[in-house]
């Protein structure tokens, strides 16, 4: 098993990537809390986990709120004796709205994709330190390394920011043994609080610039992220990888 005796949060892990990616980390071995500020959907992923014979644990979780960060942190600690991997994969959709310029929805992308991020960073750093290192996945985007019609900009701006985000902390915490990467999914199912991106007629016209032809699966994003979750990425840190089949690469 490829992440026997490790201790990962999981955000987002409610629905999507986060839940796919919770399954496959407690299926190669890890401890798994699924952080989320979904309850219900939140503990039926923990449930099935443990149903399955893995360990998982709902625990609520807004990333927007610093003391909730600290809290489900300190308390991954006390119920499993340490922290060896985050995965920031909550957030939330660039086409929510249809206005691309709308000032709220900039503020609102900032604080859950940006802010939300930052703070994983910031409280799992102390954690992984004390565990000796750790492994950091970062959700980006496509969106977040090019433009887009139809995609509010704040959404490309915050994933822009988690990138970079991604590169700092890989410098500034490298000498401590912890990696930090990001992940940049294409096209892959709609999110809960996609607008455009869930319209049929958008999706076809994204089909036609991706190279492989088709849309992504939850699992195979979740496939990356248990790579550089894990200790086989032990070289690598301050990388982007593009989950794309090929959109970028045009
Ligand atoms: P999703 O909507 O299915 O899941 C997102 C999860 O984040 C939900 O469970 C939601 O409750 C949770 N969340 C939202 N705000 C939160 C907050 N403040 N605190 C805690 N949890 C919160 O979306 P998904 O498709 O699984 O997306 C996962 C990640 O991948 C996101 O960061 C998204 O931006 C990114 N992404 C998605 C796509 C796509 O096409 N679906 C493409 C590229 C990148």
């Amino acid at each position: 098993m490829r992440l026997e005796g490790k201790v990962a949060i999981v955000t987002g892990a409610a629905s999507g990537m986060g839940a796919a990616t919770a399954r496959r980390f407690a299926r190669e071995g890890a401890k798994v809390v699924i952080a989320d500020m979904l309850e219900e959907d939140g503990r039926a992923v923990a449930q099935q986990i443990v149903t399955g014979n893995g360990a998982a644990e709902f625990m609520k979780l807004d990333v927007t709120d610093e003391a909730n960060w600290k809290a489900v942190v300190d308390a991954t600690v006390a119920r499993f004796g340490k922290l060896d991997i985050l995965v920031n994969n909550a957030g939330i959709s660039g086409s929510a709205v249809e206005d691309v310029l709308d000032t709220m929805m900039w503020d609102k992308l900032m604080e859950v994709n940006g802010r939300g991020t930052f703070l994983g960073v910031k409280f799992a750093v102390p954690a992984m330190k004390a565990a000796g290192g750790g492994s950091i996945v970062n959700l980006s985007s496509i969106s977040g390394v090019v433009g887009q019609k139809r995609i509010h900009v704040g959404y490309n701006a915050s994933k822009g920011a988690v990138r970079t985000l991604t590169k700092s902390a890989a410098v500034q915490f490298g000498g401590d043994g912890i990696r930090v990467n990001s992940i940049h999914p294409g096209l892959l199912p709609p999110m809960r609080t996609s607008g455009a991106t869930a319209d049929p007629a958008f999706r076809a016209q994204m089909l036609k610039a991706v190279p492989l032809g088709r849309s992504g699966e939850a699992d195979e994003v979740a496939n990356a992220i248990l790579f550089l979750a894990s200790d086989e990425a032990s070289y690598i840190t301050g990388a982007e990888l593009y989950v794309d089949g090929g959109y970028l690469a045009v």
